[in-house]
């Protein structure tokens, strides 16, 4: 009789739980994976996918305004929020559906419903059951922190906005991340009035400080009204279902929906680590080691809810490096370096590597390229919005360490030239290769 019911038990199916669960599956393991809400996790149900089809909804608004400069008669648009949302809703249903099979054809058990870890090989379902597993892994993700201001329970998070029954006529989006910035790209392309209220005076902290200046520039002028130096401090819920946002120092906001977009917390509470001894840091994020494996030798913890790299792609490394590793005598690990990433506001923008103030730090000093320009597109269009690429290069070396830029299609071209820097060529190795052109991407090959 085998010592375990399962060789792998898998808590969440998100993106890093579902390759893990998959991928240890082809390699003969026993695999169940429990999952409380749907299957498919954050990116799938209530992030990247659902966010990138409302972004490609969304810029139909700029693309029918500049057909007309094309030549085309388009008559009075109207946006119609539900079509949009239903839409979008459904696909994901028919996602979840693939994710679900993809797994059963794998030969892994899906459970639906909460797992509670009870000790190191031990769990609990919600129904009472109690099951064991050699390896337990941790992909539970993370989940929207919202500020502890009173009425905050009036405002709404990314898991509800997909969901509004309505359209906002005005919203206000508290942070100045990327879920802040993709939505006020999002909700003013629709024609709601777009407040972004911001603790600091910058937006996107990481990112490059030129690209992310132009991308405020160019917010502003198209009517995204930012205030910064100030927060939430009390929401207040009107009579007429209205909300009035309080805030420090400054004149109250009055608005339909306030959108809390305030950071991702590592979704652990009340999962049980503790029975196993799997230590947590200071903001509840599992901590692993190279291997993913936690303080418990038995336990393994991968993606957000470890809170290295909250990105899909990287969760999805992390459940394959420890699926291989673990089940499959093939050890590996995720690197870290170089890992591309973008916003997908309007314009999007794009990066991957140093920033010119992170390699001046590293380096002394640094060489930088810009291509500052408007895409043809846009001239026709007349349209004033300009891209700005941006090229960070080893001072000695030539080799590049960072490549920014914001622009239509930024991150569809970042992700190709992204090989480049991933490879660590040289701005040589970019000059000598022949523009294609007209493209907007051959900007990055003729950078003087
Ligand atoms: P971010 O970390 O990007 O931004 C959080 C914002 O909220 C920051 O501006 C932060 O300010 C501010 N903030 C944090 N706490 C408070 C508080 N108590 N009161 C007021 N403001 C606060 O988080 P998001 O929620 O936008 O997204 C979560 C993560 O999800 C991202 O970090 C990213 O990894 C991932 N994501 C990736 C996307 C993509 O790849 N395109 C899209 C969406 C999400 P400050 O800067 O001062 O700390």
């Amino acid at each position: 009789m085998a010592a375990y019911d399962y060789d792998l038990f898998v808590i969440g199916a998100g993106s890093g739980g579902v390759r893990a669960a998959r991928v240890s599956a082809a390699h003969g393991a026993k695999v169940a994976v429990a999952e409380e809400h749907r299957v498919g996790g954050t990116c799938v149900i209530r992030g990247c996918v659902p966010k990138k089809l409302l972004v490609y909804g969304a810029h139909f608004a700029e693309d029918l305004m500049d057909a007309r400069r094309f030549g085309w008669k388009v008559p009075t648009c109207d946006f119609d929020w539900p079509t949009l949302r239903d839409n979008v809703l459904d696909e994901v249903t028919r996602l979840e559906g693939i994710y679900q099979n993809t797994l059963g054809n794998a030969g892994v058990e899906v459970i639906k419903q909460r797992a509670t870890v009870t000790g190191p090989h031990d769990i609990a379902l919600a129904d009472g059951r109690t099951l064991t597993a050699r390896v337990i892994l941790i992909a539970t993700g993370a989940w929207p922190a919202i500020p502890n201001v009173p009425g905050s329970e009036y405002g709404i998070t990314s898991n509800e906005v997909f969901h509004l029954e309505k359209l906002p006529k005005r919203i206000v989006i508290a942070g100045g991340g990327y879920i802040a910035n993709e939505f006020a790209g999002i909700f003013h392309e629709f024609g709601s009035h777009v407040t972004l209220v911001n603790r600091a005076d910058k937006i996107l902290r990481g990112y490059d400080e030129q690209i992310r200046d132009r991308l405020l520039q160019i917010s502003m002028t198209k009517g995204i009204d930012f205030k910064f130096h100030c927060k939430p401090e009390r929401i207040e819920k009107q009579e007429d279902g209205s909300l009035c946002i309080r805030l420090e120092k400054q004149d109250p906001l009055h608005c339909d929906v306030l959108l809390f977009a305030t950071g991702r917390a590592p979704k652990t509470a009340g999962l049980g680590l503790e029975t196993a001894g799997v230590a947590l840091d200071d903001k509840g994020a599992v901590k692993v080691d190279d291997d993913s494996r936690s303080s418990c030798d038995s336990i393994y913890a991968v993606g957000d809810v470890t809170n290295r790299v909250q990105l899909t792609p990287v969760a999805i490394r992390e459940g394959q490096a420890f699926a291989d590793t673990v089940f499959g005598n093939t050890p590996r690990r995720v690197d870290y370096g170089c890992i591309p990433s973008a916003v997908f506001s309007h314009p999007p923008m794009a990066g991957i590597g140093l920033t010119e103030a992170q390699a001046r730090e590293k380096f002394g000093t640094v060489k930088t390229y810009t291509s500052d320009f408007r895409a043809m597109k846009n001239v026709l269009a007349d349209r004033n919005e300009r891209a700005l690429y941006k090229m960070v290069v080893h001072p000695v070396t030539d080799v590049v360490v960072g490549l920014h830029m914001i622009g239509p299609d930024a991150p569809e071209i970042l992700q190709a030239a992204a090989v480049a820097v991933k490879a660590g060529l040289t701005k040589q190795a970019f000059d000598d290769t022949v523009a294609l052109h007209p493209s907007m991407a051959e900007e990055l090959v003729l950078l003087r």
